[in-house]
């Protein structure tokens, strides 16, 4: 059974479990929490999961992650209700994230059918039941802190609207969100749900939560530094294997996937350690290109982020490499501790520096491409007239680095990472007509700000927003 220990230490520490983590967020010692073994399953194993639905698949791969800390009844409960019906209206029971072919040898992997049309709802709506779960059997309650540049913000609202013992504070820049996105987040306003709009920039609100987890330490997160929201990516990973290779299992398979802080590519590479056939995980970076340099040169550089036309890609330090760099050394907590305070300390490091290959990360089975504007237009087009299908361009960013591989001698299966609906401006770039919109989102049209509290940057914002989360702020009853 997995215990969970950070990144950083040597275990001096007392291991946790998975729901210690799970309400924890970022270890004392700046690390992450990582299980000390990953558990292992056979072909065998992994046959047996083709005949599930997929919250019976989820709990059977999640639970071993989750160790004996929930028992296997009330997770099945929990992923039924993060999976239902009601919460992934266009989608029949089971079928939850299904496959799609697009070319040779080429498939996309529908993520993105869950209440805020992102695949974070796939991790998210299982976050905010687990913690609710052990929240209410502890009789404790949780107030969390995040800031969005958009697709969470309304993807961790969705998750915890309505459960009772959680409370959640979602800073958001005044300016920078799409009106869809305003729109989305303002209609989960009210009850445990605070939209915060700040007068900065995301980086800034970024930095604002970091100091306000110092003042108030007993903040959770729902960002992807929490383990529960990893844990819950991995099942679908198996899910999709098993749906292309029609239930066998043996042959390998590629995936590629839309990257920004690196938190669904490293499920898929625990699904590669617990003995899924994967060959390859492919990481598609925007511009903001730092994650493929690192692939491809052992070397990782910071560098300032721009802003692109694939916006929720847009990071400039991916906050979930430090889980794998621990696992490729081999989880050596001195060496991740050194190389990730070099890295803090001076914008870079290198591979060779800690006398280990340029080639590191390939060795572990990570591969890399880039896209930019150009290339996400194009790809937009092209999948449109092949399939007359429409994708996002996060999504495109990715079908694009998989099609520049030419021809694919193993099934490669490219994460969708959000419907199109989300960004109309470039869909009509490249198509000239904007998305149709599913009939749950016909109402989003009210980007107003009425249903934000708004804060000015700055010192003077820090200062209100202390105060607003102390008024507002759950309390053990
Ligand atoms: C969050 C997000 C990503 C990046 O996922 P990571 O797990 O952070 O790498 C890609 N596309 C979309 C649409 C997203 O919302």
């Amino acid at each position: 059974m997995p215990e969970y220990i950070s990144t950083r230490t040597n275990g001096e520490d007392e291991p946790r479990s998975y729901t210690d983590v799970l309400l924890e967020g970022l270890a004392l010692d700046g690390g992450l929490y990582v299980p000390t073994e990953y558990p292992h399953l056979t072909d065998h194993d992994i046959r047996m999961l083709d005949s599930l639905s997929y919250p019976e698949l989820f709990v059977k791969v999640k639970s071993l992650l989750v160790g004996d800390s929930m028992s296997i009844m009330a997770q099945m409960g929990l992923a039924d209700a993060a999976y239902s019906q009601e919460k992934f209206p266009e989608t029949h029971r089971g079928d939850i994230v299904p496959i799609r072919q697009i070319g040779s040898n080429l498939y996309i992997q529908d993520l993105s059918k869950g209440p805020t049309a992102a695949f974070k709802d796939l991790a998210l709506q299982a976050l905010g039941q687990d913690m609710n779960y052990e929240l209410k059997r502890r009789g404790e309650v949780l107030n969390i802190l995040g800031a969005t540049s958009g697709d969470t913000g309304s993807a961790a609202e969705a998750a915890v609207k309505g459960l009772g013992s959680i409370s959640l504070f979602m800073l958001s820049p005044l300016n920078g969100m799409s009106d869809f996105q305003r729109a989305q987040m303002g209609a989960l306003s009210g009850g445990n749900i605070h939209n915060i709009a700040v007068d900065e920039p995301f980086d800034a609100l970024q930095s604002k939560v970091k100091e306000l987890n110092k003042d108030f330490p007993e903040l959770g997160a729902v960002n992807s530094i929490n383990f529960g929201r990893v844990a819950s990516q991995v099942p679908y990973y198996f899910s999709s294997y098993l749906q292309v290779m029609g239930g066998k299992v043996g042959g390998q398979v590629d995936f590629v996937i839309p990257s920004g802080n690196m938190g669904n590519a490293l499920a898929g590479y625990i699904a590669r350690k617990m003995g899924l056939p994967i060959r390859n995980i492919i990481i598609a970076t925007n511009e903001n290109s730092g994650l493929d340099h690192l692939i491809q040169t052992g070397r990782y550089k910071k560098e300032p982020s721009h802003i692109t036309t694939s916006p929720s890609m847009d990071i400039a330090v991916a906050s979930n490499y430090e889980r794998v760099i621990h696992d490729v050394l081999g989880a050596d907590p001195d060496r991740t501790r050194l190389y990730m305070e070099q890295f803090e300390r001076t914008g870079m490091v290198d591979f060779r520096d800690i006398g280990r290959s340029a080639d590191l990360l390939k060795q572990a089975g990570f591969d890399s491409g880039i896209s930019n504007h150009e290339k996400r237009v194009r790809t937009i087009q092209r999948v449109y007239k092949d399939t007359k299908s429409v994708i996002d361009p996060h999504t495109a960013d990715g079908v694009g680095v998989a099609l520049e591989r030419g021809q694919l001698d193993v099934p490669t299966i490219c994460m969708e990472t959000a419907l199109p609906v989300k960004f109309e401006p470039i869909i009509f770039e490249a198509l000239g007509f904007v998305p149709k919109r599913q009939a749950r989102f016909e109402g989003f049209h009210d980007s107003s700000d009425k249903n934000f509290v708004m804060l000015p940057g700055g010192a003077l914002g820090s200062v209100a927003l202390k105060k607003y989360i102390q008024e507002n702020a759950l309390t053990r009853v």
